[in-house]
């Protein structure tokens, strides 16, 4: 069995390969490291291996990471479904939220970003399956959503987050994360960055111009649930 060095490394080395057939500069991709199911010792060790940038997608789980490993100064990704009732506890460590996408969470971020000196760094989830329970807000209504987003003064909007289909449909996702990000960015030129692809898609992620990787299993290994 690989050692995870060895298979933060080879990962690494799909990203940049895929990044230059694209002509794409490595300074224009986060590759973010998904630490859920998996302990606070496990981030450590990527951490000295030079990974700064983690996803965690729940709130007890995260911020109980967070707190035995302050002495890094990680870059906490949220990446999950969030509750509104766990806003304030979120924002104890995350420097970057995923998962904006509905009205109710929303104001839920102003209230508590309103006195920030920094703007709080988000993107907007849209969500690509007909499931309203996947989370994400629905396409035709994207436009209008990132708009508020953008309003809030404690906020930041960076732009498009979604989940590609598991089942063979990833190109079509992929095509229709990349039409929606142009309309955003139409609206919001800022707006720019694409959080999408993860171990099984990342490489086609980044043909389509994915600017956040949230990789997990391909790294830690599988999770134990
Ligand atoms: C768990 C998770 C990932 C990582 O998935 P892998 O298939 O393990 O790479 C990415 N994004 C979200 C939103 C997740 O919940």
């Amino acid at each position: 069995m690989s050692s995870l060095s060895e298979r933060l490394s080879a990962i690494d080395a799909r990203i940049d390969s895929r990044l230059k057939l694209n002509f794409r500069e490595s300074s224009s991709l986060t590759r973010i490291v998904v630490s859920k199911f998996h302990p606070s010792s496990m981030v450590r060790e990527l951490f000295s291996l030079g990974v700064s940038d983690f996803g965690e997608n729940r709130d007890q789980e995260a911020s109980a990471k967070a707190q035995e490993l302050l002495d890094l100064g990680v870059n906490w990704h949220f990446i999950g479904q969030l509750q509104s009732n766990k806003v304030k506890s979120v924002l104890g460590y995350a420097s970057v939220i995923h998962s904006v996408d509905r009205a109710s969470l929303l104001s839920a971020l102003m209230t508590q970003t309103a006195e920030r000196a920094e703007p709080l760094d988000v993107f907007v989830q849209v969500n690509l399956t007909d499931d309203a329970g996947r989370g994400g807000v629905d396409e035709r209504d994207l436009l209008e959503f990132a708009e508020q987003v953008a309003s809030a003064p404690g906020l930041n909007l960076l732009g498009l987050m979604a989940v590609a289909s598991l089942e063979g449909e990833e190109e079509r996702d992929f095509t229709k994360i990349a039409a929606l990000s142009a309309l955003l960015v139409k609206d919001h030129p800022d707006a720019r960055y694409i959080s999408a692809g993860m171990s099984n898609d990342f490489e086609l992620a980044i043909d389509f111009g994915a600017t956040h990787l949230r990789i997990g299993t391909a790294i830690t290994g599988n999770r134990d649930l």
